[in-house]
């Protein structure tokens, strides 16, 4: 997190979690049309937005990967720097349940414990009659691990932007 007089901090937000569990449905929910940026060379996509919280703003780089979570191997260059990280998953995949579990332990081999602001985020909740994963196993695990929780469904735009502006609060506080 960085500041210069008259303009907001800036902090990096990273999506990570396996294929099609909704990162980059998520991320367009929240944009809607300000996509401002895309780096190829790293293959991954990056958008910044300013969060208001109060009488204070945050500007939010959000990186979103380009698929490369397939096979599990996201770039340093991905990771490096990064302020807070959302660890998504599918809510009727419970082997998404399981891989976010594998995120968080690389994020763990990247940073120190509590450098990064880490949010658990169960998506798909419309599909709820499909669940696989309860609400109770998710907060358990995030409470476990001391990272933040919500449940989402970028189809319904439901806690969508609740999710960004909890994280871009936690990161002023932090700030
Ligand atoms: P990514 O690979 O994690 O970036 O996932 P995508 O955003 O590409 O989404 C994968 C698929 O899941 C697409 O078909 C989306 O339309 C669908 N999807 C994403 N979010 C939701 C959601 O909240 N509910 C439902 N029903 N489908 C979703
Ligand atoms: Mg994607």
């Amino acid at each position: 997190v960085s500041t210069t007089s008259g303009q907001p901090c800036v902090s990096k937000l990273v999506l990570l979690g396996s294929s099609s569990v909704g990162k980059t449905s998520l991320v367009l929910r929240y944009m809607k049309q300000d996509f401002s940026s895309v780096l190829p060379t790293v293959g991954c996509a990056f958008f910044t937005k300013v969060v208001d919280i109060g009488s204070s703003s945050l500007k939010l780089e959000i990186w979103d990967t380009a698929g490369q979570e397939k096979y599990h191997s996201v770039c340093h260059l991905y990771f490096r720097g990064a302020n807070a990280a959302l660890l998504v998953y599918d809510i009727t995949r419970k082997g998404s349940f399981h891989k976010a579990q594998q995120w968080l332990q690389d994020l763990e081999k990247e940073f120190h414990p509590g450098e990064v602001v880490v949010m658990l985020v169960g998506n798909k909740t419309d599909l709820g009659e499909e669940r696989e994963v309860t609400f109770q196993e998710g907060k358990e695990f995030a409470e476990s691990k001391n990272l933040l929780f919500m449940e989402t469904s970028a189809k319904l735009n439901y806690q969508v932007s609740e999710v960004f502006s909890t994280v871009a609060q936690e990161l002023l506080q932090r700030a």
